[in-house]
Protein backbone atom coordinates (compact mmCIF):
# COMPACT_ATOMS: atom_id res chain seq x y z
CA UNK A 1 0.00 0.00 0.00
CA UNK A 2 1.27 3.60 -0.31
CA UNK A 3 2.15 5.76 2.07
CA UNK A 4 0.05 8.77 2.08
CA UNK A 5 1.80 11.96 2.92
CA UNK A 6 0.10 15.04 3.72
CA UNK A 7 1.26 18.11 2.06
CA UNK A 8 0.14 21.56 4.05
CA UNK A 9 0.90 24.18 1.78
CA UNK A 10 -0.94 27.19 1.01
CA UNK A 11 0.55 28.19 -2.46
CA UNK A 12 -1.73 26.59 -5.14
CA UNK A 13 1.75 26.11 -7.43
CA UNK A 14 3.92 24.99 -4.54
CA UNK A 15 1.42 22.31 -3.56
CA UNK A 16 1.00 21.02 -6.92
CA UNK A 17 4.65 21.08 -7.02
CA UNK A 18 5.38 18.68 -4.11
CA UNK A 19 2.02 16.56 -4.54
CA UNK A 20 3.37 15.31 -8.34
CA UNK A 21 6.76 14.78 -7.23
CA UNK A 22 5.20 12.37 -4.58
CA UNK A 23 3.53 10.64 -6.75
CA UNK A 24 6.37 10.18 -9.03
CA UNK A 25 8.03 8.85 -6.50
CA UNK A 26 5.49 6.54 -5.22
CA UNK A 27 3.29 7.88 -2.42
CA UNK A 28 -0.25 9.24 -2.35
CA UNK A 29 -0.18 13.25 -1.45
CA UNK A 30 -3.05 14.25 0.73
CA UNK A 31 -3.70 18.05 0.71
CA UNK A 32 -4.46 20.62 2.80
CA UNK A 33 -3.93 24.42 2.86
CA UNK A 34 -4.76 25.39 6.17
CA UNK A 35 -4.23 24.56 10.00
CA UNK A 36 -8.13 23.74 10.44
CA UNK A 37 -7.90 21.57 7.45
CA UNK A 38 -4.80 19.88 8.14
CA UNK A 39 -5.75 18.95 11.47
CA UNK A 40 -9.00 17.07 10.44
CA UNK A 41 -7.00 15.22 7.83
CA UNK A 42 -4.21 13.74 10.54
CA UNK A 43 -7.50 12.62 12.75
CA UNK A 44 -9.57 11.40 10.14
CA UNK A 45 -6.79 9.99 7.70
CA UNK A 46 -3.86 9.30 9.51
CA UNK A 47 -1.43 10.18 7.34
CA UNK A 48 1.95 8.29 7.02
CA UNK A 49 4.28 11.49 7.20
CA UNK A 50 3.12 15.52 7.04
CA UNK A 51 5.43 17.77 4.59
CA UNK A 52 4.74 21.72 6.38
CA UNK A 53 5.42 25.00 4.66
CA UNK A 54 6.03 26.69 7.88
CA UNK A 55 3.94 29.87 6.55
CA UNK A 56 0.50 29.43 5.73
CA UNK A 57 -0.66 32.45 5.01
CA UNK A 58 -1.65 34.05 8.00
CA UNK A 59 -1.23 31.36 9.64
CA UNK A 60 1.99 30.02 11.33
CA UNK A 61 2.24 26.79 9.99
CA UNK A 62 4.49 25.31 13.25
CA UNK A 63 1.42 25.44 15.06
CA UNK A 64 0.57 22.37 13.71
CA UNK A 65 3.63 20.78 14.68
CA UNK A 66 3.13 21.30 18.05
CA UNK A 67 -0.48 19.89 18.04
CA UNK A 68 0.80 16.59 16.34
CA UNK A 69 3.52 16.46 19.60
CA UNK A 70 0.67 17.47 21.91
CA UNK A 71 -1.70 14.40 20.52
CA UNK A 72 -0.32 11.04 21.99
CA UNK A 73 -1.74 9.07 18.93
CA UNK A 74 0.64 11.24 16.33
CA UNK A 75 3.54 11.34 18.31
CA UNK A 76 5.56 9.36 15.97
CA UNK A 77 4.10 11.09 12.96
CA UNK A 78 7.11 11.98 10.70
CA UNK A 79 6.91 16.04 10.09
CA UNK A 80 8.84 18.11 8.03
CA UNK A 81 9.01 21.89 7.69
CA UNK A 82 9.32 23.22 4.37
CA UNK A 83 11.06 27.09 4.89
CA UNK A 84 11.97 29.84 2.89
CA UNK A 85 14.10 31.26 5.80
CA UNK A 86 17.14 29.38 7.10
CA UNK A 87 18.31 31.51 9.24
CA UNK A 88 19.80 29.96 12.94
CA UNK A 89 16.57 30.67 14.90
CA UNK A 90 14.07 30.31 12.54
CA UNK A 91 15.91 26.15 12.52
CA UNK A 92 15.34 26.27 16.30
CA UNK A 93 12.21 27.20 16.32
CA UNK A 94 11.21 24.88 13.69
CA UNK A 95 13.03 21.90 15.67
CA UNK A 96 11.35 23.33 18.96
CA UNK A 97 7.89 22.50 17.17
CA UNK A 98 8.31 18.98 17.34
CA UNK A 99 9.19 18.81 13.25
CA UNK A 100 11.74 15.61 13.00
CA UNK A 101 13.66 18.12 10.04
CA UNK A 102 13.30 21.25 7.55
CA UNK A 103 14.23 21.73 4.17
CA UNK A 104 14.19 25.26 2.47
CA UNK A 105 12.86 26.51 -0.77
CA UNK A 106 14.14 26.01 -3.24
CA UNK A 107 13.73 22.39 -2.65
CA UNK A 108 16.41 20.00 -2.80
CA UNK A 109 14.00 17.07 -4.12
CA UNK A 110 16.84 14.48 -3.83
CA UNK A 111 17.74 15.30 -0.27
CA UNK A 112 13.59 15.74 0.52
CA UNK A 113 13.34 12.01 -0.43
CA UNK A 114 16.44 11.35 1.84
CA UNK A 115 14.51 12.64 4.84
CA UNK A 116 11.35 11.43 4.34
CA UNK A 117 12.17 8.09 3.85
CA UNK A 118 14.93 8.47 6.90
CA UNK A 119 11.88 9.45 8.79
CA UNK A 120 9.58 7.17 7.15
CA UNK A 121 11.69 3.90 8.37
CA UNK A 122 11.98 5.59 11.70
CA UNK A 123 8.73 5.81 12.85
CA UNK A 124 7.74 2.70 11.37
CA UNK A 125 10.58 1.31 13.74
CA UNK A 126 9.26 2.93 16.61
CA UNK A 127 5.71 1.85 15.99
CA UNK A 128 6.67 -1.88 15.48
CA UNK A 129 8.59 -1.71 18.80
CA UNK A 130 5.77 -0.06 20.42
CA UNK A 131 3.45 -2.79 19.98
CA UNK A 132 6.15 -5.18 20.80
CA UNK A 133 5.78 -3.68 24.40
CA UNK A 134 9.21 -2.00 23.94
MN1 LIG B 1 3.30 29.43 2.25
Amino acid sequence: MKRRVLVVEDNAANLELLCDWLEMEGYQPVVATGLKAAMEIITGEKPDAVLLDVQLGDEDGLKLAEWIRREPTFLHLPVIAVTAHALITDRERILHSGCNAFISKPLDFKLLSEKLALWLRTSTKVEKAGQKGF
